[in-house]
């Protein structure tokens, strides 16, 4: 039988209360005849770790995750850490030092949830965002001169290089042919940022023409925000920069009923490093240590990670429990309007694939 090494970072905040709840989810299906195991490492890296040593994850770090299958991680923010900190300390740090350069992340109106979009029916909005993840405005790359001076000045630098652009359109092309409506929207603002952005136009012309049955067009992102509350119809798969991508998918989550639902894969495609899986939320302090966080977003994203590995029907089984939870307003976290608790809803997730074994 098959045994997936599977790394677990749950990091800062909620990301403690859904990683483990993302991981029972996994040992329930392994129990239920999937065909396959998990061997779990967990990893106490974080805030937490930072205030023991004075990093967010050790120098050495990236080879303990090295030879694992994947890595399902939950968030990286501590109220008395600066975010940027956080942020490169450790979930950049893997998703730089691991290629990880496509940011995949679904929406859709999953069964029994509201969205606010009231004129929008279910299948209205079922969109994937394919964020670029290992360049543009997060290069980090920029500087800070004559600090607290009034002659004070900072940059932050967009780097977008031809291949890093090319390699998420030819991902995301690739992404929108294998869905059955085969179309891409390849989001810029290539009006006012007139020399990276436009090179996105160019090679996403260049890029199009190796994938003739996907329709394609071309929208700016200040249009596209409107264009997803009021046409979200006319969108199926998206590709944007990291900052735009990062600010769309936050709005679709949203649309798409809460943050506490929407899931990611930051994805090397070409496989040579493990991929990271998470939900996007972040680590919501408000709601710590109450029971109070939706795991939902975390077991969407574990649908992922078994895809990546391979394991489409188990996947769809999980996906399958998932919205059979969420069809219920009896197991809604207070996010969506109810008052289920993070253990009621992974019990009653673990309960189902129990149940379709
Ligand atoms: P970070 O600084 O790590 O990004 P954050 O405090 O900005 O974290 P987010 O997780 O980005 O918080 O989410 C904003 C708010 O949305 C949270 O404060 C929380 O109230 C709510 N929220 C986010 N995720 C969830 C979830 N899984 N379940 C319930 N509520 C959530
Ligand atoms: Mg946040």
């Amino acid at each position: 039988m098959k045994t997936y090494r599977i790394a677990t970072i749950p990091g800062d905040g909620i990301g403690k209360e859904v990683v483990p709840a993302g991981r029972q989810v996994l040992e329930a299906l392994a129990a239920t005849g999937a065909g396959f195991s998990f061997e779990f490492e967990d990893f106490g890296w974080g805030g937490d770790w930072f205030r023991a040593h004075g990093e967010m994850m050790p120098a050495n770090g990236l080879d303990a995750l090295r030879g694992k299958d994947a890595i399902l991680f939950g968030s990286a923010g501590d109220p008395h850490i600066p975010d940027h900190v956080t942020l490169w300390g450790l979930r950049l740090k893997i998703c730089q030092g691991f290629d990880q350069y496509a940011n995949v992340r679904p929406t859709r109106i999953l069964p029994g949830i509201d969205g606010p979009l009231k004129r929008c029916k279910a299948d209205d909005l079922n969109w994937v965002i394919v964020r670029e993840n290992s360049e543009g405005e997060y290069s980090g790359v920029g500087g800070r001169v004559h600090q607290g001076h009034p002659i004070e000045a900072a940059t932050d630098v967009s780097i977008m290089t031809r291949t890093g652009v090319e390699r998420i359109l030819r991902f995301a092309f690739k992404l929108a042919q294998s869905r059955p409506r085969k179309q891409l929207t390849v989001i810029t603002k290539s009006n006012a940022q007139r020399h990276a952005m436009v090179m996105w136009d160019e090679i996403a012309v260049q890029v199009s023409r190796d994938f003739p049955d996907v329709t394609w067009d071309k929208e700016l992102v200040d249009a596209a925000t409107a264009r997803m509350v009021n046409k979200p119809a006319t969108l199926d798969t998206i590709v944007a920069t990291n900052l735009h991508a990062d600010i769309l998918s936050d709005l679709a989550a949203a649309l798409a009923g809460s943050l506490g639902i929407a899931p990611t894969g930051n994805i090397d495609p070409e496989r040579r490093y493990p991929s990271m899986f998470e939900p996007i939320h972040g680590s919501a302090f408000d709601i710590m240590g109450k029971g109070l966080a939706n795991p939902v977003g975390t077991f969407w994203s574990v649908v992922m990670l078994l895809e990546h590995l391979g394991e489409h029907a188990a996947a769809a089984r999980v996906m399958q429990a998932i919205e059979a939870v969420t069809a219920d307003p009896s197991l809604h976290t207070r996010d969506l309007g109810g008052t289920a608790t993070t253990a009621q809803v992974t019990a009653a997730v673990c309960a189902r694939l129990a149940a379709t074994a």
